[in-house]
Parts: C-alpha cells; structure tokens; sequence
C-alpha cells in the first residue's frame, strides 16, 4: 500500500493517552468521558486491517490527558522515538496523543526528531466507542501515512480527519468538530483517502534532520507566555519578569500588540531594556502571523514569524537554549 520500495514496513506504534484512549459513558455521549484509560494494545485489538497495511508493534510510553504531559514526558518520547528510527527494525513511528496539545508535542518533536523516517500524530475528537467515533480511522490512516515512502522528509506530521498537516503548521481550531486541526495559513501537506496517500507540499523551513536542536536532551530556559486584550495592564508581565524567566511570548492583539508601556520600554534607544527578558511578540489572531515593521537591530521584542503564542513558546526555550543575542533569536525565528 503506498509503497514505492515493496518492502512490508515496520511501524511502531507509540501511545500517550488523550480522547482516542477514552471510555464514554454511553454510545451517544462524547463529552465527560473516563480520559486516557485504554491500553494501547485494546486500541489496536479493535483494528486487525493494520496487519494488511504493515508490521505493526505497539508501546504505551505513558498514558494521560494532553495537558498532563510534562517537559519530562516530551523529552522521554523525543528520545524513544530516536531510539526506535535510529533501527532497521522500525521505518516510520505513529504516536496516539490528545488533540488539546497535540502541535505543541508534534512541534516539539519536529524540533528534535534525528531522522527523516515518518513520524505521524493522531488522536480523535470522540471518545473510543462511541457512534461515529474518529480514532479508529485516525489511527488506521495514521498508519497508512508512516508506511509511505512518501512521508519520508515531510518532518512530524498530524494525520486526522482525512488530512496530513506539518507539526509546524498545525493548529487545534475547534473544541469539538472532527475536523480539528487546520492550518488556515499555508494549508495542508496532503491527503490520505481511501488508503492512498497524496501530498502536494513539502515543507521547506527548518526541521528533525535539519534542525539545531535534533537529537540530545537540553536545559530548557523558563519562558512565559502572555496574553493581550484591550485595557491589560503591566501587572502580570511585572510578574512575569519577577519569576526571573528568560523570555516571554504575548499572545498579542492585531499584528502582535502590547501594553504601551511594553512597547515603550523595549523600544527605548537608551540601552535600558538590557537586562528585560526577550520577548517574542506573537497573536491571538489564528492566522497571518506577526511581523516586525518597526523593529531596529539589537531590540530584544521580537515578532514571532507565524509561529501561534504555544509554538513561539517552545521554539523560544529551544533559542535561549543556545543563545541570548536577540538577533540570533530573531534568525531562528524566520528559520524554523
Ligand atoms: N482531553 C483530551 C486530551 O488529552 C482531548 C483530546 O484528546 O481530544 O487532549
């Protein structure tokens, strides 16, 4: 299937949790379910037709809601999924996770996988079980994906509701439609439908084997992540500052807005905003990103590119793990 080579794949299956590993109370009821409860290998008991597709294996690395997972636990997958790639034994990896952070696990995984072999994420928007429930398709196409010779050098990918959408890109955009994930930007890399996978699209800027931060565990300097909206005050970025972070994102108004006073201090020519935290400007707009018409070389607010507030986060942690000078920062930022 998809398989340029003929060669049978060997994928492994790496389960977190999340809604495709939920129980609900009913068949009609999608909402208040037991969350992250079903073992990895009751997932894939429901799903023999993955035996047609490829050599399938599973793991269950650790099992919980989305927004339990901890730096730790992303480091701990990030290693292990360099582990299984970094074998002949294992061509592609699909991890089951919960859709809440999903791109943000997905681009963290972009920033650190060390390979080119596929690495697909799905999940589902109703629990197992229920009528019309979305993980089992999910998790077969997801399948599909990473035993195609034509994910290889597409980076982590999302592979829900039909589309196959880079990590970079990515975006939870409904809280409970099926069609989840969009990237409203750029649009998706492709499709798989009816077992065939297409794409269209390659993504060009930095990832997995090309990025600086592939590979070995870091320190991840403190950032913090604001968010702007008419009549905020300073109180809360005075906090911000006080807790001694490195860096902080806002999820700002329009093309990245701030408190004036923000502005003020970062735009001041006397040197002053020295020792303030970098700040990254990005937008609660979903889409059109945050550019920097204003900004002059050495300022220490920088926009985000596209990056979302939860991408420019990570991205931001992964920057100040290696540099302070704001325009390295910045280059990250347009390279990544
Ligand atoms: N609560 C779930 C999570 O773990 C939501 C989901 O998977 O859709 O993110």
């Amino acid at each position: 299937m998809d398989n340029s080579d003929n060669r049978r794949k060997k994928i492994r299956l790496v389960a977190t949790g999340g809604t495709i590993a939920s129980q609900a109370k009913s068949r009609v009821s999608t909402e208040g379910y037991a969350s992250s409860v079903i073992k990895v290998e009751d997932l894939i008991d429901q799903l023999p037709e993955l035996a047609e597709i490829a050599d399938v294996t599973a793991e269950q690395i650790f099992l919980k809601p989305s927004s339990a997972i901890t730096e730790e636990d992303l480091f701990n997958l990030s290693g292990r999924v360099n582990e299984l790639l970094a074998s002949d034994d294992c061509d592609g990896v699909v991890i089951t996770h919960g859709t809440d952070t999903m791109e943000e696990t997905a681009f963290f995984l972009n920033l650190t996988v060390n390979s080119d072999k596929p690495v697909v994420v799905t999940g589902a928007m109703r629990p197992a079980h229920v009528i019309s429930s979305d993980g089992t398709l999910n998790l077969y196409n997801a399948v599909i994906v990473a035993a195609s010779d034509k994910s290889r050098g597409m980076g982590v990918t999302i592979a829900m509701n039909d589309i196959i959408i880079s990590a970079r890109d990515a975006i939870k955009f409904s809280t409970f439609k099926v069609e989840a994930y969009q990237a409203p930007l750029y649009g998706v890399l492709g499709t798989v439908r009816n077992g065939v996978v297409d794409y269209c699209y390659r993504p060009v800027k930095r990832h997995t084997t090309t990025s600086m931060f592939k590979g070995e565990k870091r320190q991840l300097p403190r950032v913090e992540v604001l968010y702007m909206y008419e009549g905020c005050s300073d109180d809360l970025f005075d906090a911000a500052v006080a807790t001694g972070c490195k860096g902080i994102v806002t999820a700002g108004t329009g093309n990245g807005g701030t408190t004036m006073s923000m502005m003020k201090r970062y735009r001041a020519e006397d040197g002053s905003d020295k020792d303030l935290p970098i700040v990254v400007r990005s937008a609660r707009v979903p889409t059109g990103g945050v550019s920097d018409p204003f900004r002059t070389p050495g300022q220490r607010m920088i926009g985000s590119g596209d990056l979302n507030p939860q991408k420019a986060y990570i991205l931001l942690r992964f920057a100040l793990s290696v540099t302070d000078d704001p325009e390295e920062i910045k280059k990250i930022f347009m390279e990544y």
